[in-house]
């Protein structure tokens, strides 16, 4: 009997698994360096933190939560995102005593019983960022700023950024109503109906065109912003233009959780086809409250690694092998394998990435072995090198071949690689 990977999950194996480490890495660096400090919160929660937080109508609380009953009895589930489990650790540690921002990160495994396809994924990866405790236009745009600046150091060049404000306890209620008024009147299936009682902003997400012709005339939600709203989102929006950062705004932009208040954003690639968001976020003043906790006001967002190494691949980013070894050693024969090992060694504690051939498969087929790494220098050992006290140092990718003294070849590589 064989086994495959759980419908919906995939592995990640290299060489490619290697971009999926680079991309985590790029999507991190700028959270890090503006002060974001790493959290690590377990893979299962108590299934009431998202029941409550992500939103009970929400489609991944009805839907698509991975929940199990421990043999405790309790109500576990695989952490669906992110933001619901960092809030719940800053509560728990008491953080919002301290001082504000907190400014934390993450990356990880998230769980979703989704209908599998090209982008969508049951098991997937994402980076995120979150800054809690402080409600100030210029940290939304930090965070926005700061998921453009990961991408584009990746290279990508086609990431858009749509933004939309979704308002705030004062001006919703009568936005939502406007809304619900609207959508009784078109000709909608009944989950849809349904669904206008309880999540109207859902609806406008409606994929189906048959949906979508009819929401033309639906009032925006940026037409109904309070004048604190709207003089808040001004300000978002001036500050990204000020750091050079372009974005359409979306009136209809909602998103799949129920938390978001004020800004929303979403990144999209178009190179993604039906699935095109690599990340997306925004402000969520009510969650901590919804949860148990005191006021705190805060913005976060989400990137999704397996869909940014996919727009990397449509953009032809992933060309150039990221990782790979340095140098490759080729002994041959028993007593240059046993006088390489340690050169090997030695070489890597030197800092460099180095492999070697194994399984004495012959000078052909190590050779073969030295080219598929991606090495740029060869390491040859023979007897007569033994012999001479050197080592044969070729280049792999102009073949010049020189013989330098076993003594100096850590000195030689360095030079060379450094
Ligand atoms: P969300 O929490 O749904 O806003 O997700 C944030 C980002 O994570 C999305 O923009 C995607 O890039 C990624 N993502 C969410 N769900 C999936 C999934 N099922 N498979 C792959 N990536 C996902």
């Amino acid at each position: 009997m064989t086994f495959q990977a759980p419908k919906g999950t995939f592995d990640w194996m290299p060489p490619r698994s290697e971009w999926a480490l680079a991309v985590r890495d790029a999507l991190a660096a700028p959270a890090r360096r503006a002060g974001y400090g790493y959290v690590e919160t377990p893979a299962f929660e108590d299934t009431a933190l998202f029941a409550r937080g992500v939103g009970e109508s929400t489609d991944i609380v009805t839907k698509e939560m991975y929940t199990f009953t421990s043999r405790g009895g309790q109500s576990l589930t695989l952490r669906p995102e992110g933001t619901a489990s960092v809030m719940r650790a800053v509560l728990e540690h008491g953080l919002y005593g301290g001082p504000l921002p907190i400014k934390l990160w993450y990356s990880g495994s998230y769980f979703r019983y989704e209908r599998a396809q090209a982008g969508r994924y049951r098991h997937f990866s994402q980076v995120g960022a979150e800054a809690l405790g402080a409600e100030d236009p210029a940290l939304d745009a930090e965070l926005i700023v700061l998921a453009m600046d990961g991408y584009a150091s990746l290279g990508l060049s086609g990431v858009r950024l749509l933004l939309n404000s979704l308002g705030c306890k004062e001006c919703r209620p009568a936005y939502r109503a406007a809304l619900q008024d609207f959508l009784r009147g078109l000709d909608l299936d009944e989950a849809t109906r349904n669904r206008i009682e309880i999540n109207p902003l859902r609806v406008l997400d409606d994929k189906r065109p048959e949906v979508r012709a009819q929401l033309d005339g639906a009032p925006l939600v940026t037409d109904h912003l309070c004048g604190a709203c709207k003089a808040y989102h001004e300000e978002v929006r001036g500050l990204l233009t000020a750091a050079g950062v372009a974005y359409e705004d979306d009136p209809r932009l909602v998103r799949g959780l129920d938390y978001y208040t004020r800004t929303t954003f979403e990144f999209l690639h178009d190179g993604l086809g039906a699935q095109s968001a690599v990340g997306g976020g925004g402000r969520y003043d009510g969650l901590s409250e919804q949860i148990g906790g005191p006021a705190l006001p805060s913005v976060g967002w989400a990137l999704g690694v397996d869909r940014t190494v996919l727009a990397m691949e449509a953009e032809g980013l992933l060309a150039e092998r990221p990782g790979g070894v340095e140098v490759f050693a080729v002994p041959l024969g028993e007593e240059a394998r046993r006088r390489v090992f340690p050169l090997v060694s030695e070489l890597r504690r030197a800092g460099l990435a180095v492999d070697m051939a194994f399984g004495g498969r012959g000078v052909k087929g190590a050779m073969k072995a030295a080219d598929r790494s991606g090495a740029r220098y060869a390491l040859i050992l023979g007897d007569r090198d033994i012999e001479a006290g050197a080592v044969q140092v070729k280049d792999l990718t102009t073949a010049d071949q020189t013989a330098v003294p076993l003594a100096e070849v850590v000195a030689f590589l360095k030079g060379k690689l450094s």
